[in-house]
């Protein structure tokens, strides 16, 4: 398979934390100190450093900039995603807020947000219905903070260790009759309308831009549309659909974990768009 024997571009959709950028409690970095990969700081928060990633995969996702069209897909909000500084951001097409958001040089894009309100039916509790919910009966100690984010969904600090087992089933069904979802990462529990998602977002920059193949790759059960919707897709080994086992024929899979996967994840799109990486279901081998 040829990804240059047409003359679509390649499209390249990909989640940020902890598939591109790793907080340092995130990084799982093993072995000796001084042996740790050297980094670059991808986001700055208060002042401080608070994302990384390796500077190899600073190098990879640079060529891959140039040679595709690259989108970070993300479920930040604008004002989260817009302190991330890696290569090429700002420039062409960005996801943000779960796809409720779709970015163009930097600027939203007006049909999009206008669909995306359309797209909220009744079948959809509104914001606030959700919002009384988590601070109300089924409010729990486990659950630090409360947020919404841009008027589209809500995200909780969580406190895992204290999280009843049966709660996130409770809340998972309890939102789903409602017309929302629920995804846990790291310390943040999200409830997001069903409507709003990353792959519908993909889809449309797919559509606007002319693209061929798409490749995609993310860790959480919100990046799991895109990974279906692509025609290769990758994951880290680690994060929420690593725990739930989630597998395509498409799929690929990262030996490495952590901030290590992330370098490993770009080690494999760019490989695609040599031509090298050539994919033979259910493996994916270098040729
Ligand atoms: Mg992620």
């Amino acid at each position: 398979m040829s990804v240059h024997s047409s003359a679509a571009p390649v499209m390249v959709a990909s989640d940020l934390d902890r598939t591109l950028i790793y907080s340092a409690n995130s990084m799982a970095l093993v072995g000796s100190d001084h042996l740790a990969p050297r980094m670059v700081v991808a986001e700055v928060y208060d002042a401080a450093p608070l994302s990384f990633m390796t500077r190899a995969a600073e190098e990879l996702l640079e060529g891959i900039v140039g040679r595709s069209v690259f989108v970070p897909v993300t479920t930040r909000t604008r004002a989260q995603f817009s302190r991330v500084r890696l290569p090429g951001f700002g420039q062409g097409y960005a996801v943000t807020t779960n796809g409720a958001v779709l970015l163009h040089d930097g600027e939203p894009d007006r049909d999009w947000s206008r669909h995306i309100e359309r797209s909220l039916g009744a079948d959809c509790a509104p914001l606030d219905a959700v919002l009384g919910h988590l601070q109300g009966s089924g409010a729990i100690p486990a659950i630090l903070r409360v947020r919404t984010a841009e008027d589209v969904f809500v995200y909780s600090i969580v406190d895992r260790e204290a999280m009843p087992e049966a709660y996130l089933d409770e809340l998972g069904a309890w939102c789903n009759a409602r017309g929302w979802t629920i995804s846990l990462q790291g310390r943040k529990l999200y409830c997001v309308p069903a409507p709003i998602t990353k792959e519908a977002a993909v889809d449309e920059v797919r559509r606007r831009t002319g693209s061929g193949l798409l490749v995609a790759a993310g860790d959480s059960r919100l990046d799991a549309g895109i990974l279906e919707l692509a025609d290769i897709a990758i994951r880290p080994a680690h994060g929420e659909l690593d725990t739930d086992g989630f597998s395509r024929p498409h799929l690929a899979v990262t030996s490495a974990s952590g901030v290590l996967a992330g370098e490993e994840i770009l080690r494999f799109v760019s490989g695609i768009l040599a031509g090298t990486l050539v994919p033979r279901s259910p493996a994916f081998v270098a040729e």
